[in-house]
Parts: structure tokens; sequence; C-alpha cells
């Protein structure tokens, strides 16, 4: 029995890891439904590759009668009529989130690269988790890292985790330089090639920031035992560290299409198609990170104290303020500066429902708007 696969986001980085995944594993896999933003050819040639008769495109308008769904409703209405095992929710940004409701609400098993989904709505998403009956697998790699771990441990066992970052594009260079950095000193990552966005995040920290939000919210651990360090290579995808001491590492290379591979094939491993990994000759480097150089790992930290309200914020605000910098209308460093603002003008306090969270994250948008007008 072949599993069936919803892909969301097929276009994408996370997208484009998965289908080559499923590519290497036919006999194991098969695709029922694919979605992508705005890509219709491409979303048109996967099809065809994999004979996929369930389509969205949900990002503009198409007279193609191939494709069934249209718009982020379809997308939604999509994922619950297709009969599916597992969805892969690979699309960038809150836009994923319903998605993921969607997924879990329609007896679907959640493989999640969607980091918004938990760092916005965390204790909803955990309850619709349990309310299902299903699994969320984290793909993210690090927390993937770390659920796998978990799978072998009583948690009780558990002292800390310990989340990896490579550093980003200005790991070496010093926090004072940081002021006048350019968008294209920051698209530079030196380990993984990724979406823009996410390059950016990673050179500021704020996806470890999310990281540890993310972590904080899927593995039910006080927010003193969730750690960073900093780890240039990129082949230590996290830790754990048990009451003894001990502590426990995932080891492969830098490449997505293992996380992914392992999120599919869960609760079982599969073979090793991608490469393994060779210790001989290899250095591992760490360090601990500066928190007063990365300020958005700080406040990441505070946002999770300060509850849900202030990681929508947290999450907001930085779309917004990156989004600002990669239009070249503010600095580098204003990105901490309007996120550290708008968590604290945020007023809105109680996240009970999805719709608290849109409202929330609205507001906080409107709000990080108005500081980068500002700041013009
Ligand atoms: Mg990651």
């Amino acid at each position: 029995m072949k599993k069936k696969i919803i892909l969301l986001g097929c276009t994408g980085t996370i997208g484009k890891n998965t289908i080559d995944v499923i590519r290497a594993m036919r006999d194991c896999f098969e695709i029922v439904a694919l979605s992508a933003h705005t890509r219709e050819d491409l979303l048109l040639s996967l099809a065809k590759e994999f004979n996929v008769k369930n389509l969205t495109l949900s990002g503009k308008e198409n007279s193609n009668k191939e494709i069934a769904y249209h718009s982020h409703e379809g997308l939604l209405r999509m994922i619950r009529e297709t009969d599916a095992d597992i969805v892969v929710n690979g699309i960038a940004g809150s836009a994923g989130l319903l998605s993921s409701f969607a997924s879990l609400e329609s007896k679907k098993d959640l493989a999640l690269a969607n980091k918004e989904t938990v760092v916005m709505a965390g204790q909803l998403i955990a309850e619709a988790e349990k309310k299902s009956g299903k699994k969320i697998i984290p793909v993210d790699s690090e927390h993937s890292a770390i659920f796998h771990l978990l799978q072998k441990r009583d948690p009780k066992e558990i002292d800390e985790i310990i989340i990896t970052a490579s550093g980003g594009a200005f790991r070496d260079m010093p926090a004072e330089k940081l002021k006048n950095v350019t968008l294209e000193d920051a698209l530079k990552h030196p380990n993984w090639s990724m979406g823009k966005k996410i390059t950016i995040d990673s050179a500021s920290l704020a996806n470890k920031g999310l990281e540890v939000i993310e972590a904080y919210q899927l593995f039910a651990l006080p927010l003193a035992k969730i750690k960073v360090l900093i780890h240039p290579q990129s082949m230590v995808h996290s830790l754990i560290r048990t009451n003894e001491g001990s502590m426990y590492a995932q080891i492969s290379k830098p490449d997505m299409r293992i996380p992914i591979q392992n999120a599919l094939t869960y609760p079982a491993l599969g073979s090793s198609i991608f490469g393994r990994l060779d210790l001989a000759n290899i250095t591992l480097d760490f360090k601990a990170p500066d928190f007063d150089k990365y300020p958005m790992l700080s406040l990441a930290y505070k946002a999770a104290e300060h509850g849900q309200a202030s990681c929508i914020a947290y999450n907001a605000a930085n779309e917004v303020a990156v989004d600002a910098f990669m239009k070249k209308e503010i600095r580098f460093t204003d990105i901490s500066i309007i996120t550290d603002k708008t968590i604290s003008a945020l007023t809105q306090k109680i996240i009970n429902t999805i719709d608290d969270v849109m409202e929330a994250d609205r507001k906080s948008r409107t709000i990080a708007l108005q500081f980068i007008k500002e700041l013009k």
C-alpha cells in the first residue's frame, strides 16, 4: 500500500525537495493532490509527471480546466475533499496556517514545514492534533532531529534540547558592522540554499528565534530548557540532553530531503538515498550565540515567555520588517527594533480562537508598518 500524499506549496523549496524524495521512492508514495500559489506551468508539469488530478492554484486567476481548485478557500476545500494519509505543508509564511488545521481536521497526518502554524497558534494546533488522533511530524531540520531523538526517550528523562544554528551570513562579522550591511550581503547563506525571506531570517537569527518558539510549543518543555548553539557546519541538526548529562545528536548532511523523507516514512525509517555523511576528516565547531549581536534571538525568548499574542507579534513584525528591508526601505538592524516595538505595542493579549490569531496578526502588521513609516 502506497502512502497517499497531499503536497502544498509544490513549487517552493520544501515542495521541490519533497518531489525529489517521492521521485526516489515511487514504490512507497503516491501524490494525490498538489498546490502552488502562482506558478501554473510548474504545477501542471508536476501534475502530469505524477498523474495528479486534484490541483489548486491559490494565488491567481486561471482558466485552465485541469485546475479544479482556486484561491485560499479552494485550497482548504481540496485538503478536506481529497482522501490522503499525510499532508506536507510547505507553504511559506502565515498563509500556511489554515491549511495545517484543515489537514488535521480532515484526519490526515501533518508533515509540517510551515513554522508559522506553530509559532502563531501553538496551543490551538496542539488541541487540533489531539482531537484528530493524527500526528504532527516536524520537517524543519532542527525539530525533525529533536522529534526523532525524543521518540526513543521517556519525556521524564529529558533535561534540555539544544537547537543548532549555522549563524547565517553575518556569523563572523562584528556586531557594530551590522548596521551597514546590504540586502545582497544578507542573502549569502553559508550552508543552505533557501528562499529569500528565510535566508534573511537566518542572518538575523530570527529564523532561530522562530524555531525556539516552535520547539517551545511542540515539545512542551520549559523555556529555560530550550537552548541554542551556533554550529557553522550545519551537520549536527540538533541535540537532546538526558538528565544524567549525556547528549544525543542527529547528524547528517545539510540536505532538506532527509528530514522530509523521515517525516514521510514515519514511524518507520527509510533507506539512505540521499547520501551518508562520513565524519572522518570533518571538524565540527560549536559556540554559544551572542544575544547582544542578535536581538531577534533574545526577543523570541521574550515573546515566548509573554505568551501567544507576543509570538504572533514577533512573527508578523518580522515579516513586515524583512519585506521593508528587501525593498531597501530600512536597515538590517531596524528589523529587531521594529519587532521589539511591535511586541510592546500590541495590546491584544487573549488568543482563544483562530479568529483571535488572525486579528492579532493583522493588528501587529499595522503597528509594524506604522513604525516603519516613522523610520523612513
Ligand atoms: Mg530550520
